[in-house]
């Protein structure tokens, strides 16, 4: 599905509002064989408060762990016919969308998650809640991993350098808009009772920058810091190295615009082929 942005409607940050929580992305804890500029996505993410307790039902997995009765059910129900809420992903839904609508293709990633926490992987709020956020796809701003000495075992200097350009910034901003305009239009907007994080005080451009810049987190997608033509050949062989290989997502010649595992398993699909038929 793909949505166009543009202004919002109607005023964007309503009392039904929902709450941001914005970060920015991966780089990979590797060092390159050489040095050498390394891409890095972006990452922010929307907290909301949903009207569970006024309704005194479960909507969100907050609701759920909230309930003694309700977290035995749902873990039996996983037990017994490996279905309900922790059957599913932690993402239960993505959209592709140009945050512009002369933009020529997709530029975000938008997630919605169906609960929400303090920090990533904490324990869950007690109010009933969710999450969604947004990355960037084509990012165009360039980090650097760089090898600190000839220690193999030291680690390397990672710059992530994110936000480094004026687009890069432009799509995070607009896209944590849009965020908040879908939380405020129905059938969202009926489950919404609060923006929880940023909340209504952020409500101009800069505003949602400093908020991106400050609270932004990285996301599990980093690739591209042995690219393929750079360190590799077409043959996932280190240049300059005889008998080695690399066959992971480290190799991709630029970041895939979505989540990487299913061209990870290209590559190492790839990569088996080439190495048997050495
Ligand atoms: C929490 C999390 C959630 C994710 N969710 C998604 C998702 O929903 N969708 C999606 O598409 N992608 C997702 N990803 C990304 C995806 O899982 C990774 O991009 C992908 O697994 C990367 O594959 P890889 O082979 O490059 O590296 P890895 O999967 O990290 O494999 C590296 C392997 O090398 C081994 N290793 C490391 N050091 C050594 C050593 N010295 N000697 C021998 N072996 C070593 C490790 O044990 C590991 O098995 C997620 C990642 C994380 C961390």
């Amino acid at each position: 599905m793909t949505f166009a942005s543009g202004p919002p409607a109607s005023s964007p940050a309503g009392p039904q509002a929902s709450r941001l929580r914005s970060g920015a992305a991966a780089g990979r804890r590797r060092a390159s064989r050489r040095d050498g500029s390394v891409p890095f996505i972006i990452l922010a993410l929307l907290l909301l408060t949903t009207s569970a307790f006024a309704q005194q039902s479960s909507i969100t997995i907050n609701d759920d762990l909230a309930s003694w009765w309700r977290t035995g059910r749902m873990g039996l129900q996983y037990l017994l016919f490996k279905s309900g809420p922790l059957a599913v992903a932690a993402g239960h839904a993505a959209a592709f969308v140009r945050t512009r609508p002369e933009s020529k293709r997709p530029d975000a990633q938008l997630y919605f998650i169906n609960f929400s926490s303090a920090e990533r992987g904490g324990k869950l709020h007690a109010h009933s809640g969710f999450t969604t956020s947004v990355s960037q796809c084509q990012v165009e701003s360039r980090g650097s991993v760089h090898l600190r000495s000839a220690d193999p075992a030291a680690p390397p200097s990672i710059r992530y350098n994110y936000l480094a350009t004026e687009n890069d910034r432009r799509v995070m901003v607009d896209g944590l808009k849009l965020l908040r305009r879908i939380a405020d239009t129905p059938p969202m907007r009926d489950y919404v009772l609060d923006e929880y994080l940023p909340g209504p005080k952020v409500q101009s451009d800069a505003d949602w920058l400093a908020f991106c810049r400050e609270s932004g987190s990285t996301v599990f997608h980093p690739s591209s810091t042995c690219r393929m033509g750079t360190v590799v050949d077409e043959r996932l062989r280190v240049k300059g190295v005889s008998g080695l290989r690399v066959i992971d997502a480290s190799v991709m010649p630029s970041v895939p615009s979505g989540n990487i595992n299913a061209a990870v398993l290209a590559v190492a699909e790839k990569g088996a082929d080439l190495v048997r038929a050495r």
